[in-house]
């Protein structure tokens, strides 16, 4: 029988996801999947529910974050799996990282409410207590006040970095977020580097740079990399042995992405086991 599909990049409620951790464990079961990463957007609070809730499925948990990085104007999101979540850098720098994104959204939502009927709270309504918040959020608030019909189009219209209200939150290099995942005992896995065009979001150079500092993998099989991006990132993984990943990405409804949509070869998860050293798989 073939092993059942792993999956390495879902998001619960306590970032922009619309399950709860148990909810989303309970998705992933009932898709027939044997294995989800929980990778909310910088923050663990959901792996304890997560782990009490895989019990008795025959789903396995691995634990893990996606963490903001940017370099210049490009946000790089780096996937992070089994490392230690009390190591004091990551959690230091994660509560950074979640406190700028809360008072950037506040911003955000002030300059919209200008030309929109839309408050703060309208927000915070449309998020869990002590969520990593985002513009998934807003968005969510515009949906509720007629403003758009979905998530997506709130991104392409009044989300959209050119729209006149934007402005980027707080977030360490990509070198720095593989430090500190690598440095807490965890596998650093680049996310979907590849969703414009032919070339990653960080140039070859920047590639052997990562590499250098610890990273370890590339999320290749993911909807949102092109074709034409998804074959160089075939040629930078081979040339830098690195472990290739293929995922979801699933927000629940927040994204038309379905669990299981693309999956990870068990070998390549296997050498995620293997190089982790900061925390263990749940077997549910
Ligand atoms: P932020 O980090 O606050 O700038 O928002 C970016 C997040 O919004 C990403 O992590 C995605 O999960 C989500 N996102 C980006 N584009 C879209 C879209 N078109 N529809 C729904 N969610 C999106
Ligand atoms: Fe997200
Ligand atoms: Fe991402
Ligand atoms: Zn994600």
């Amino acid at each position: 029988m073939p092993s059942r599909p792993i999956d390495l990049h879902t998001h619960s409620s306590v970032s922009d996801g619309t399950e709860t951790p148990a909810e989303l464990v309970r998705a992933a079961s009932a898709a027939g999947l044997g294995t989800i990463a929980l990778t909310d957007h910088d923050s663990t609070a959901g792996w304890a529910e997560a782990t009490r809730a895989v019990a008795g499925t025959g789903v396995t948990l691995v634990p893990g974050m996606e963490l903001s990085t940017r370099f210049g104007l490009n946000s790089v999101h780096m996937l992070g799996y089994l490392f230690d979540p009390t190591d004091p850098a990551l959690v230091a720098e994660t509560a950074r990282l979640r406190d700028s994104r809360l008072h950037r959204a506040e911003r955000i939502v002030e300059r919209i409410s200008a030309d929109y009927d839309i408050s703060w709270q309208d927000v915070l309504d449309q998020s869990t207590n002590g969520a990593t918040l985002g513009r998934p959020h807003i968005a969510d608030a515009l949906v509720a006040r007629g403003f758009a019909p979905d998530r997506s189009a709130a991104f392409a219209g009044i989300l959209h970095w050119r729209s006149g209200y934007y402005e980027p939150h707080e977030a360490p290099s990509p070198l720095v977020g593989v430090r500190l995942i690598r440095d807490a005992g965890g596998v650093p896995v680049i996310a979907h580097p590849a969703t414009h065009g032919r070339e990653p979001n960080v140039s070859e150079k920047g590639f052997a740079a990562l590499v250098d500092a610890g990273l370890m993998g590339v999320e290749i099989d993911h909807r949102e990399n092109t074709p034409a991006g998804a074959a160089r990132l075939r040629e930078l993984a081979a040339q830098h042995d690195l472990i290739v990943t293929g995922s979801s990405d699933y927000h629940g409804e927040g994204k038309p992405n379905r669990l299981g949509e693309n999956s990870t070869d068990p070998r390549q998860f296997e050498r995620i086991v293997a190089a982790a050293t900061g925390w263990t798989p749940i077997v549910g």
